[in-house]
């Protein structure tokens, strides 16, 4: 991936120098929010990308995005605080109405407008989406929400949440991910007002928290397409969020990668360089070459998505050997660093936390090799 987009990858490593590594362990240490990287990403339009020129983005496709976000990675940063903003307003792009693209999108990609917050999983549901419980009711013209989300992340950075409610009880439906739809929530004049938000401390500086909902009063105007077919709606945003997560995966495996590499070239133990022992380069060229089919992947599953082509099983499976790959590179890693791994001012051990994640979320590893199992391989359904 790293022939492609040289111009687009060349600005973003210049944006990402001013951000170096000492700014994101001190907010790591301070479990403080990137707001300076963020507006700087924002104001270079970076995040505005898959927008399209007539609201006011880039008009790029998901390879520019996705060399965008591998690039923040590769050099050391995270994007994750921001990298929502890029693909949450597809869901207004393709299923909004002209209305709601026209009043949003500009804003969106201007960054007047965060949306950033996500909020599809339950403290009862987990992965199991459709058996959400936050419900919505109609009266008059407004929604009544009442319900609770965990892990919505960035919902204090965010002026408006994606939410996926249940409109229609379960029992009146004939599958279970009928009867769910899509809402633009207002954060901002929602607090308080029947939303109530708090954050959850976690293993990573990643502004995630719990959000609940008491009568919140939400207009008819902000739902997202027909009733009832949010859940159709939120599935087809996941192939863009696998491969922009795929991607960063890769620049995190090649950050691990070119730290290994340095270091086992610099270290000398036993007078010698530890790169000159074969049980410290095996790993390390071990992690490359998993880092380069993975890209391979990722690459293959964003050209397709680009060129509107169905991409499910590549989405899918750039998703699992990215994250795979990048967790392979972490731990090669803190080996390849022994004992200085765990030290803060090495960094080593903060993007090793991090970039655990991603076989956890967004989607679990266990769900997509089910997905591939039943969707590609046509093996029995299991759940
Ligand atoms: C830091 C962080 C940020 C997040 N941000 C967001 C966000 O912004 N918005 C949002 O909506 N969600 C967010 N999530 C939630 C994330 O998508 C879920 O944690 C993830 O989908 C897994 O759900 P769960 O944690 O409830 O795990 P569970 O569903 O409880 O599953 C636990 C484990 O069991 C496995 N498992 C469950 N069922 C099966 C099965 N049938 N077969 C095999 N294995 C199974 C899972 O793969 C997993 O490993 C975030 C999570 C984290 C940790």
């Amino acid at each position: 991936m790293n022939d492609s987009f040289i111009d687009i990858r060349s600005s973003v490593a210049s944006l990402c120098e001013e951000f170096n590594l000492e700014y994101w362990r001190e907010l790591d240490e301070q479990r403080a929010y990137p707001s300076e990287f963020v507006a700087a990403m924002t104001k270079s339009g970076f995040l505005g990308a898959l927008i399209p020129e007539e609201y006011g983005g880039s008009g790029l496709g998901i390879s520019a995005a996705a060399a965008i976000l591998e690039e923040v990675h590769i050099s050391g940063g995270n994007a994750a605080e921001c990298h929502a903003q890029m693909y949450i307003m597809g869901t207004v792009l393709k299923h909004g109405s002209n209305e709601q693209k026209k009043k949003y999108l500009p804003e969106i990609a201007s960054g007047n407008i965060r949306l950033q917050a996500f909020g599809v999983t339950e403290p009862s549901s987990g992965t199991d989406t459709a058996s959400l419980t936050t419900t919505a009711k109609l009266e008059g013209n407004n929604y009544i929400v009442n319900g609770q989300k965990v892990w919505t992340s960035r919902a204090e950075h965010s002026d408006l949440m994606l939410l996926l409610a249940r409109t229609t009880p379960r029992e009146e439906v004939e599958r279970r991910h009928q009867g769910l739809s899509v809402f633009l929530v207002d954060m901002k004049t929602s607090v308080g007002q029947g939303l109530s938000i708090r954050p959850i401390k976690t293993m990573i500086n990643h502004a995630t928290t719990e959000v609940f909902f008491d009568n919140l009063v939400v207009p008819a105007e902000n739902l997202i397409g027909e009733e009832g077919k949010g859940f159709r709606y939120i599935l087809d945003g996941m192939n863009a969020e696998r491969i922009l997560i795929s991607a960063e995966c890769i620049g995190d495996a090649r950050w691990f990668v070119k730290k290994a590499t340095e270091y086992a070239n610099d270290r000398s133990v036993f007078g010698r360089p530890i790169g000159q022992n074969q049980g410290i380069q095996f790993p390390i060229a071990s992690a490359y070459a998993q880092t380069e089919s993975a890209s391979l992947m990722t690459v293959q599953a964003a050209k397709l998505f680009d060129n509107d082509e169905a991409c499910g099983a590549e989405a899918n499976m750039a998703k699992l050997l990215a994250a795979e790959a990048s967790w392979e590179a972490a731990n090669m890693c803190m080996q390849t660093f022994g004992g200085y791994g765990f030290a803060q001012e090495y960094d080593v051990e903060r993007k090793f936390r991090e970039t655990r994640l991603y076989q956890i979320a967004p989607v679990s590893t266990n769900l997509i090799l089910s997905y591939i199992a039943e969707h590609v391989l046509g093996l029995p359904r299991s759940f």
